[in-house]
């Protein structure tokens, strides 16, 4: 009887004495505790911006705050993006800091399809309403989700929602080398290339072609011709009034539709750059030159001094000609080496890359 006396004083004794040190060690409470954030979360909020930090005192508690951090790519001073963005869409974390971190958050609507568009390689944000409408109009079908969301994309960024010659979009002449001229694109007809020089090189014809890319050419002849191959250039710069004679000549004989398959209109070609040429070797022409040495060295090694082959095999339907082995087109060694290892038609390039 008189032990449990003694207990129950002592341990009276000890809860006051426990109650009073504890208040006086006790400091204001941490509102971001309060506020139902862990321990944890509490101390890396405490190393955040004070940006950050404000927002998260003046706004209620966000779930899972931590897990924002151990997302790929994710940017601190993005966070209250991300949180934003996550709260009004529900999309996944991963999701989130990925379209935060692209600026492609500035939708009405999230769904499985225009997200499968995001991760596209070669997505263009302001083409987003376009790809969908292509989408929808789409008679083939695909093996996957990802096969369709590709082709759409290359379609739309290569203009083909539009049927050809319809858009006439003026060619950005300050894009240099780089310009793109195509069934959508057109030069002016008094538009003549500043920097032309006559081409005398062995084994071309005695026309015009841009300087530097007379220049490149003649490297490119050179090397060629040490592997014991001879180019031969058939075809380089054509002016608008020549391009018109050509086409309405192909038109009399074959008639419009056909023409349009192997010839531009007048402003739609590119020989009238000046940037590019048709080339095959003496011996060849252009029926037969894909089965040269000469071609073969080409496919490895055009890049090497800037030049792409325009008009690829399979590519006819996003560049509107068929497969011209002997097209090149001068880009830089740059974007021909980047283009080379792509396999990327210049529509495409231009688009992602250029525009
Ligand atoms: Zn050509």
């Amino acid at each position: 009887m008189k032990k449990i006396v003694w207990i129950f004083i002592i341990a009276l004794i000890g809860s006051f004495v426990f109650v009073a040190v504890n208040n006086f060690l006790k400091k204001e409470p941490n509102p971001n505790l309060e506020k139902g954030y862990t321990e944890e979360e509490v101390a890396v909020i405490e190393t955040l911006s004070e940006e950050n930090k404000n927002y998260l005192l003046e706004t209620n508690y966000h779930p899972n705050l931590l897990e924002y951090f151990a997302v790929e790519n994710m940017m601190e001073e993005k966070l209250i993006n991300y949180i934003q963005f996550h709260e009004t869409y529900g999309l996944n974390l991963n999701e989130t800091v990925y379209i935060v971190n692209h600026n492609y958050d500035d939708l009405n609507v999230y769904d499985e399809s225009t997200i499968a568009f995001m991760h596209g390689d070669y997505y263009i944000h302001e083409y987003l309403n376009r790809y969908l409408a292509y989408q929808t109009q789409l008679t083939v079908s695909f093996d996957s989700v990802e096969t369709m969301r590709d082709y759409v994309i290359t379609a739309v960024n290569s203009n083909l929602d539009y049927a050809f010659y319809t858009q006439d979009y003026a060619v950005d002449l300050e894009k240099n080398e780089l310009i793109l001229v195509n069934k959508y694109y057109k030069l002016p007809s008094d538009y003549v290339p500043e920097n032309l020089v006559k081409i005398e090189y062995p084994y071309g014809v005695s026309l015009m072609l841009q300087a530097t890319v007379y220049e490149q050419y003649k490297l490119m002849w050179e090397a060629a011709k040490s592997q014991g191959l001879s180019l031969y250039i058939r075809s380089p710069y054509r002016s608008y009034a020549t391009q018109n004679t050509l086409y309405n000549n192909y038109v009399a004989r074959d008639g419009k539709a056909a023409a349009d398959t192997y010839s531009a209109r007048p402003g739609y070609s590119e020989h009238q750059t000046g940037l590019a040429f048709d080339v095959t070797s003496p011996t060849t022409n252009f029926d037969t030159f894909e089965y040269s040495k000469e071609f073969e060295w080409l496919q490895e090694n055009a890049y090497q001094y800037g030049f792409i082959l325009r008009y690829p095999k399979e590519k006819e339907y996003i560049t509107g000609y068929m497969y011209e082995p002997w097209h090149y087109r001068y880009v830089g060694v740059d974007v021909a080496t980047k283009i080379h290892e792509t396999g990327l038609t210049y529509e495409e390039y231009y688009a992602y890359y250029v525009r």
